[in-house]
């Protein structure tokens, strides 16, 4: 047997998966994101996040395992709000496992323990909102603990919330092993998913390798930029952080959403590209609205140096998508983070879903696609091709922060292989 580590998801070694661990009749406690749309009468409205966990819930179920679950929904600050129970989730839960799921009450306490207690082999329990306590959020140790009591083994199936050091995604862990026996934690299916795909496109990629970054602001990209930049060997960069680099070349963007303090960062990001090699694909024209940015406004097409002091840029062009299109279809491996325009309003959705088939495309000749970021992901919906890339982030900001090459606490405390 080999002692030299895998290839590392996040710079971090290989993580252990719920395979590499005995499950068998054990209390499994399941991370879960259960964090799903709910509608005035309590019914589930998307249940995506349901089933994405399913793969790891059945495995338990086959295994005999006694499978905890436990997840946060939506934002109760620290105290029970009867319209934010996982009620509904579990109702949804039962439905497509087609056997009972048992809800909890809470998710610490003795009458969970006793529930826990009475659990049988293939029994599934789920518990309450974990942010009705509010050490959930603060990692507090004795809550952590508590959580860790209930169970022979942790699974994080979570990767939606591994950017966050809560209780139930790290001081389970962290805490939860003081004193007790023995408590493994790993991995999922949907997080060792995620691991796999996020981190084999950034740490083993297959060359030519594409980032096409887009989205509002430089500003909550700059990490991304600055950690993609001596990986890829193009970058695309679209949307409206893509004014600021215009602007950092010289070009006036007009009323454009501007970052103008960071033009000497797009000028310097600019550099290090050219000096790192990386081949830089900015716009070359753009769809601009006159007067005002609504979906209504009038708008038309505009080459760089003819944009006026009241347009505002709200879409890449038709060039530049064909421009875009072309260099990622020689690529075989493709990341893609921030929509190209504003997408939110139809007549400027484009070019952002011009990308999205882009990929689509690229993935049908055999390339490896990951989306990533909550908007990006929600662009792909509307552009009907989530089916169509090769892997689709489930966690937005866990997902930037990955990216961004960050620790993530709900992944680094998991057992490496
Ligand atoms: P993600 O969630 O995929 O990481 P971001 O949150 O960074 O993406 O960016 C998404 C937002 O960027 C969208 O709301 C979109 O309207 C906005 N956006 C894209 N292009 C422009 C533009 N040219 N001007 C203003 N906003 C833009
Ligand atoms: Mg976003």
């Amino acid at each position: 047997m080999s002692t030299v580590p895998e290839p590392a998801p996040g710079g971090q070694a290989a993580k252990k998966s719920v395979r590499d661990v005995d499950v068998r009749g054990k209390r499994v406690l399941v991370r879960v994101d259960f964090n799903v749309p709910l509608d005035p009468a309590g019914q589930v409205t998307d249940d995506s996040r349901i089933r994405a966990a399913l793969p790891t819930i059945q495995y338990l179920i086959g295994q005999d395992a006694k499978t905890i679950l436990c997840s946060h929904l939506g934002r109760p600050k620290g105290a029970p709000v009867e319209g934010l129970r996982l009620a509904p989730a579990s109702r949804r839960l039962a439905e497509l496992l087609n056997r009972p799921v048992a809800q909890a009450r809470d998710c610490v306490g003795p009458d969970v323990q006793s529930q826990v207690d009475h659990m049988k082999p293939g029994d599934v329990l789920m518990l309450e909102n974990l942010r009705f306590h509010p050490q959930e959020e603060a990692n507090d140790p004795d809550f952590a603990r508590q959580l860790a009591a209930l169970a022979d083994v942790y699974v994080n199936d979570a990767f939606g919330s591994a950017h966050r050091a809560h209780a139930s995604t790290a001081g389970v862990v962290q805490f939860g092993r003081q004193g007790a026996a023995e408590l493994p934690a790993v991995a999922g299916f949907l997080m060792q998913q995620e691991l796999d795909a996020l981190g084999g496109a950034l740490h083993n990629p297959e060359h030519p390798f594409a980032a096409v970054i887009g989205g509002a602001k430089v500003s909550s990209k700059l990490g991304v930029l600055a950690h993609l930049l001596d990986k890829v060997d193009v970058l695309v960069i679209g949307g409206g952080m893509a004014n600021t680099f215009l602007k950092a070349q010289g070009y006036e963007v007009g009323s454009s959403l501007l970052e103008t303090d960071l033009t000497p960062t797009a000028r310097d990001l600019l550099a290090k590209a050219q000096a790192a090699n990386v081949k830089v694909l900015l716009p070359v024209d753009v769809v601009v609205t006159e007067g005002k940015v609504a979906a209504d406004a009038p708008h038309h097409t505009a080459d760089l140096g003819s944009i006026g002091m009241n347009e505002a840029i709200v879409d890449i062009g038709q060039m530049t998508i064909e421009v875009f299109g072309a260099e990622l279809l020689t690529c075989q491996t493709i990341l893609w983070n921030g929509p190209m325009g504003i997408f939110e309003m139809q007549p400027f959705a484009e070019g952002t879903i011009a990308i999205a088939e882009a990929l689509a495309e690229a993935t049908r000749n055999g390339s490896t696609t990951v989306v990533g970021g909550g908007d990006s992901v929600a662009a792909l919906e509307v552009a009907g091709l989530t089916d169509a890339v090769s892997h689709v982030s489930t966690g937005g900001g866990a997902s930037l922060e990955f990216l961004e090459g960050k620790t993530l606490p709900g992944v680094a405390l998991l057992d490496e292989k």
